[in-house]
């Protein structure tokens, strides 16, 4: 069996050192916040080329957060995507504000930045580009535009640790960027976990305090805040997996130039790699016609696959008052109908990729992709 993911394969990989850090922390009881998540800020954000890290409990509140100190509630309008995870939309629907949805690229799977200024109005305040699947967003025509219109710039880089923009890396392109430590993510926690990323002092300031309750100093509530913080044992863990963040991105990368390779004279479309782009490869997504019975037969060979993401917020019911349509986003529809997620992560052995490369190429056969 190949799994699409195996969370067990990298604990064993550092069991000593994950073992030891947790016990310490459990000794200090320093069980939230502390010195290990104090740690984990400064050394993700220098990661990142960013002046400010701050530890939160889920990428969902980090985006919450980042909405909230940019000032953003009702009657203000947030321009992103439909084609990403629920929880970029969620976040802006927690503030109070309306998400306005532009189609992606059809290429990149990222925002089309020739469709943005055409959503802006008077009540627009911020643009949310996604990083999706790894692969930045085209940021130097969204920070114009945002520029030019007084936005406010949000990167979703919760699939994009060490993802970079014409050499620089995401998180700190933007105004805030907001990263996630669920499990399953490039740098995952074993909980739940997440961070914020600015170079802005001010926005440094109000995340921390709306994270831990709007304190300025204990039980002097300056904000309305949130229980948002990050446990101390995540903290310890994360800060151990940093010191493998290279290592492990570089091993991604290996696996996907060999499903590349593999499938070039395939039915199958690779994912598009952009001329401004460090690929990260949280997710490596095909697009491949008849992707029903196509999962199915792969799933019968042992091979796992996933699917990222099925159906656009646009169209899920939760969101239907927002009054999208249908046809509204024709790249995002066509894309949720055909993209299939590979097994992915670092740990894969060259023998798996090519196996999952093998079964695919002669189970696609005959069939067609838009
Ligand atoms: C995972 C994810 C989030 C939310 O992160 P959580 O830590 O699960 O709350 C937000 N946006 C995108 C694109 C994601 O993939």
């Amino acid at each position: 069996m190949i799994p699409f993911i195996d969370l067990k394969a990298q604990y064993l990989s550092i069991k000593d050192e994950i073992d030891t850090a947790v016990i310490k922390v459990l000794e200090s009881t320093q069980f939230i916040l502390g010195s290990e998540v104090a740690a984990l800020e400064e050394e993700f954000a220098e990661y990142c080329s960013a002046e400010h890290g701050i530890a939160v409990n889920t990428g969902t509140s980090a985006l919450h957060l980042a909405l909230v100190a940019a000032g953003i509630g009702p009657g203000d309008e947030v321009i992103t995507v439909p084609f990403t995870f629920i929880a970029t939309v969620a976040a802006i629907v927690y503030t109070g504000a309306k998400p306005v949805f532009v189609d992606i690229d059809p290429a990149s799977y990222t925002i089309d930045v020739t469709q943005i200024e055409a959503a802006v109005t008077e009540r627009t305040k911020a643009i949310l580009p996604v990083h999706l699947y790894g692969q930045a967003a085209d940021m130097d025509p969204i920070l114009e535009i945002a520029q030019r219109h007084n936005l406010i710039v949000i990167e979703d880089a919760a699939q994009a640790h060490r993802a970079e923009y014409k050499g620089r890396r995401v998180g700190s392109i933007g105004d805030i960027g907001c990263f996630s430590f669920y499990p399953g993510k490039n740098l995952g926690a074993y909980g739940e976990g997440g961070m914020v990323t600015t170079n802005n002092a001010e926005f440094d300031s109000t995340i921390r305090m709306l994270r831990d309750w709007g304190q300025e100093r204990r039980y002097n509530h300056v904000l309305k805040g949130y229980n948002y913080r990050m446990d101390g044992i995540q903290g310890a863990i994360l800060r151990i997996k940093l010191r493998y963040l290279d290592q492990w991105t570089e091993a991604r990368r290996a696996h996907a130039t060999q499903y590349d390779q593999l499938l070039k004279d395939s039915t199958v479309k690779t994912p598009v790699v952009m001329p401004y782009s460090h690929h990260v490869y949280h997710i490596y997504a095909v697009r491949v016609g008849d992707r029903t019975a196509l999962q199915q037969k792969l799933s019968e060979q042992g091979i796992q696959t996933g699917i990222h993401y099925p159906i656009p917020v646009h169209l899920q019911p939760a969101y239907s008052d927002l009054g999208y349509q249908p046809g509204a986003f024709p790249y995002s529809e066509s894309t949720a109908r055909e993209v299939l997620s590979l097994p992915m992560y670092p740990e894969l052995t060259p023998e798996q990729v090519d196996a999952v490369a093998q079964s695919l190429h002669s189970l696609s056969q005959g069939a067609q992709v838009s």
